[in-house]
C-alpha cells in the first residue's frame, strides 16, 4: 500500500529572445555574469520558477481577496524587512504582512501551495535545465560624452539564445497518509486553524483537479518574467511556460 501520492507534471519553455538568468559569482568563469548552472548545464533554479509562480499566483489572490481578505498573501520575507512601499501594501490590506510562521495563526494560501518557514507545501518546483549552452553577450558602457566604449569596462555576460528550451518536472504532492495531508483538506495533526483558508471554498472547488488548475496550473502558464533581470531586457520570456500532466505516481 503506497503511502504517499504525488501527480508529476511536464513543465517546458521555449524562449524567442535572449534570456539571463544569473548563477551565483564563479571566480572560475571567465564571465563577469555567468547564467546558472547545475551539473555544467545551465538552468533556470528552483528558486527563480518558484519566485515566477509565487508571483502569479499573488496576483490571483489579491484578485480573490478584493471579495474575501481570507484569500489575501503574505510577503515572503520577515516583516523587519520588508521595503517602505512594501508596509503601505500592507496597510492598504493588498498583502496581510510579512511571510507566514507555521504556528503563529493560518497560513495564506499561497503558503498551503508552496511551503512557508518551517511548513513545506504541496507543490515541489523543479529547476529547468536547458538543451542549449549559454553565448556570451557584449554589455558595454558607453562613454557619455564621447559615445566610445569605456576600454576596460567591458563586461561580459552570458545568456541563453533564442530557441533554447528549458525542462523540468513539477510534482505536487496529492496525499500523505502517514502525515494525514490531504491536497484541499485542513492538514491533520497541525496546530488548529493553520490551513482555515480552505473553509472558504466550496465542495467542488476543493477538489483536487480544480484546485490544481486555477492555484498551480494557470498562474505557471500565465508566467511572463522570470529572473530579476527584466529591466534589462534578459528575464522577459514572450513564449509561454507550457505545463502538461505526466502522470500520477505513488510512492
Ligand atoms: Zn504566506
Amino acid at each position: 500500500m503506497p503511502d504517499r501520492v504525488f501527480r508529476e507534471y511536464d513543465l517546458w519553455l521555449t524562449i524567442d529572445q535572449p534570456l539571463f538568468v544569473g548563477g551565483p559569482p564563479d571566480p572560475m568563469s571567465e564571465f563577469h555574469s555567468p547564467v546558472a548552472r547545475i551539473g555544467g548545464r545551465a538552468v533556470i533554479p528552483g528558486t527563480s520558477v518558484k519566485g515566477a509562480l509565487r508571483s502569479q499566483l499573488e496576483r490571483l489572490l489579491i484578485q480573490q481577496a478584493a471579495r474575501n481578505p481570507v484569500f489575501r498573501p503574505c510577503i515572503p520575507f520577515p516583516f523587519s524587512r520588508l521595503s517602505a512601499d512594501e508596509h503601505t501594501l500592507v496597510r492598504a490590506g493588498v498583502y496581510r504582512g510579512g511571510a507566514c510562521e507555521y504556528g503563529k495563526g493560518p497560513i495564506c494560501p499561497a503558503c498551503y501551495f508552496l511551503g512557508c518557514q518551517s511548513l513545506p507545501g504541496f507543490v515541489m518546483v523543479p529547476y529547468l535545465e536547458a538543451d542549449k549552452d549559454p553565448e556570451p553577450a557584449y554589455a558595454a558602457a558607453r562613454d557619455r560624452a564621447t559615445s566610445a566604449v569605456h576600454r576596460g569596462f567591458n563586461r561580459n555576460v552570458e545568456v541563453m539564445p533564442p530557441g533554447t528550451t528549458f525542462r523540468g518536472v513539477l510534482r505536487i504532492l496529492i496525499e500523505d497518509q502517514q502525515r494525514k495531508w490531504t491536497l484541499g483538506r485542513e492538514r491533520e495533526h497541525l496546530e488548529p486553524n493553520t490551513d482555515s483558508w480552505l473553509r472558504e471554498l466550496s465542495h467542488e472547488e476543493r477538489h483536487v483537479d480544480r484546485l490544481i488548475d486555477k492555484y498551480v496550473v494557470e498562474p505557471l502558464k500565465s508566467i511572463c518574467s522570470i529572473g530579476g533581470k527584466v529591466s534589462t531586457g534578459h528575464g522577459w520570456v514572450r513564449g509561454a511556460l507550457e505545463v502538461k500532466l505526466r502522470s500520477e505516481v505513488a510512492v
